[in-house]
């Protein structure tokens, strides 16, 4: 059997990285994956991960999921415009007390969480109903489906990507296009790290005392210790993914 297409976003870091690696390098062959970033000054990482799948089963290119443009430009370059298998796995955090957060980051968060995601589907549905197969897989997380203190906005936009994703079923599986929403629980990448420094950077005048030093002493202390203690690591998301797919 012809390898299978994959489409993956944000393969700069973290679990994206991880899949686009598993993918690339299935022993049986299965996958030929197209592994996106927004800034591809990043690719070191990835190019060096992949070792000798790079340019063989792996193809890096760039894709900002905030951008229309960019997404076309990336799936008009594939032959055919045939994906097989897409997997939105871009996303951006954000934590902290809403009363000091903008309107503009948390709008930023939507734009990359449930916009993003719902572009990229946007643009390759069409296709996938065509040729009446296709599987899109969503990077959710566990607060799509409950949400955590301090956690406001960013699980306000996985529940957001949830209730889109459960409303598509129905017409994505009359097409025999698949929709599948993966829930990790804390992983261990760069993106509690990039939140939590935001976030120890952060600026809490806005918010009362009380609120400010259960966030700051209470939420950051032992969210990070959760994240070290019991956090899985992007290969073994990269791995539940895998399974997902075969
Ligand atoms: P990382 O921060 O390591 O990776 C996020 C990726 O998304 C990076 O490659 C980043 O690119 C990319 N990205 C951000 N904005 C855009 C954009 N506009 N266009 C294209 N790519 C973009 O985090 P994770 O690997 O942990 O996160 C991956 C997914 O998993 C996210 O959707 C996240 O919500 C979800 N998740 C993560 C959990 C965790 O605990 N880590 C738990 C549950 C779900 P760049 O390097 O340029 O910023």
């Amino acid at each position: 059997m012809d390898p299978r297409t994959v489409l993956i976003t944000g393969c700069s870091s973290g679990i994206g990285l991880a899949l686009a690696v598993k993918l690339a390098q299935d022993e049986q062959q299965r996958f030929k994956v197209i592994a996106t970033m927004r800034n591809l000054a990043k690719r070191e990482a990835l190019e060096e991960a992949a070792g000798d799948a790079l340019n063989r089963s792996l193809e890096i290119k760039e894709l900002d999921v905030r951008s229309e443009q960019s997404i076309r430009d990336c799936v008009d370059s594939i032959p055919e415009r045939h994906i097989d298998i897409l997997i939105n796995n871009a996303g951006v955090g954000l934590i902290g007390p809403i009363e000091c957060q903008s309107i503009e980051d948390m709008q930023g968060v939507f734009e990359t969480n449930f916009y993003g995601v719902v572009r990229m589907i946007k643009e390759v549905l069409p296709d996938m109903k065509r040729r009446r197969s296709g599987h899109i897989l969503v990077m959710s997380s566990v607060m799509g489906l409950q949400g955590i203190v301090f956690n406001d906005i960013y699980a306000a936009s996985k529940f957001a990507i949830e209730g889109f994703c459960e409303s598509l079923m129905v017409q994505a599986l009359m097409f025999d296009i698949h929709l599948t929403l993966i829930e990790p629980g804390p992983v261990v990448t760069e993106f509690e790290m990039k939140v939590y420094e935001d976030a120890i950077r952060g600026d809490y005048s806005k918010a009362d005392p009380e609120t400010a030093d259960l966030f700051t002493h209470y939420y950051l202390r032992n969210s990070k210790a959760i994240f070290s203690s019991l956090g899985q690591t992007p290969d073994e998301i990269a791995e539940h993914t895998l399974r997902v797919l075969t």
